[in-house]
């Protein structure tokens, strides 16, 4: 997989993915992410890529050309048109299960906006699609680019090593991922779950699912409804959910006391 950032901040974004696992995954060559400065496709001697907004109002836009132009050449460099997306407030908001489809393309190219955002007739020509991290609007484009490249990244086959796997993880198969522990096996008086410590791989895998079912009922009751669980496991819910309703309902009748 290829990423390739157009922003204003080459270098934050070549900061952010030159660490850890991303960093390492890029020395091996798994995977390819170029940062390209945009005000190097400026066309005025003053490196201008910004102007005002017809029609009024406060602040600056991206302009359109030094955005096409910065894109046709790195169409040109990598030989192919990668899937562009624009970074917005307005797109539509970022899932795994997005993240899963975006992983598809061999070469995606991420346009980082500023100001107030860019000129909208690039975006007709050519992006893809439009993207968000939430409801919520930030200065620049830099950090939703890296959260998107830096989640894109770590599902490319050879990033995560076969213990970093991500398939357990949370937001994966519409379950979050279940209690973890490390050493030592008591800390301050708590004690990890017997059952980790049991070497019974079975009883570990059963005591695994249930708590990712049980945390996901507790936190989130939206993804709980959605889930894909077996008749067994649909039991086991519905009896923790009866047995988390007794309790709670004992100690409302204990606190009207
Ligand atoms: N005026 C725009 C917001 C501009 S914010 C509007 O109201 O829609 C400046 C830039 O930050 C945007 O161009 C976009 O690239 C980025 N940005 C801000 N918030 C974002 C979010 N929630 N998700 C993705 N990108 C965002």
């Amino acid at each position: 997989m290829r990423i390739d950032i157009i922003t204003l901040f080459p270098e934050m974004c070549e900061t952010v993915m030159g660490e850890s696992i991303i960093g390492r995954a890029r020395k091996k060559g798994t995977i390819d992410v170029e940062c390209h400065q945009l005000r190097d496709y400026a066309f005025d001697k003053h490196k201008r890529v910004d102007d005002t907004t017809y029609g009024g109002g406060m602040g600056m836009l991206l302009m359109a050309e030094p955005i096409a132009l910065c894109f046709e050449d790195i169409c040109k460099k990598t030989e192919s048109r990668p899937h562009l997306i624009y970074m917005s407030p307005q797109g539509e908001t970022l899932t795994q299960k997005k993240l899963v489809e975006l992983s598809q393309y061999e070469n995606i190219c991420i346009l980082c906006g500023h100001y107030e955002g860019v000129d909208e007739r690039v975006l007709d020509e050519y992006v893809d699609e439009q993207i968000s991290i939430g409801d919520y609007v930030l200065t620049g484009g830099e950090l939703p680019a890296l959260v998107l490249a830096d989640s894109l990244s770590r599902l490319a086959p050879g990033v995560l090593s076969d213990d970093e796997c991500f398939e357990e993880e949370s937001h994966y198969n519409g379950l979050l991922e279940y209690p973890q522990y490390t050493k030592p096996a008591v800390w301050r008086d708590r004690a990890v779950p017997d059952v980790l410590l049991s070497g019974h791989h079975a009883n570990v895998e059963k005591w695994r699912r249930e708590q990712m079912i049980i945390r996901t009922a507790d936190k989130r009751p939206d993804m709980i409804e959605k889930a894909d669980l077996t008749d067994k496991e649909k039991k086991f819910l519905e009896e923790y959910l009866k047995s988390k309703n007794e309790i709670m309902t004992d100690n409302e009748n204990l606190s009207s006391l």
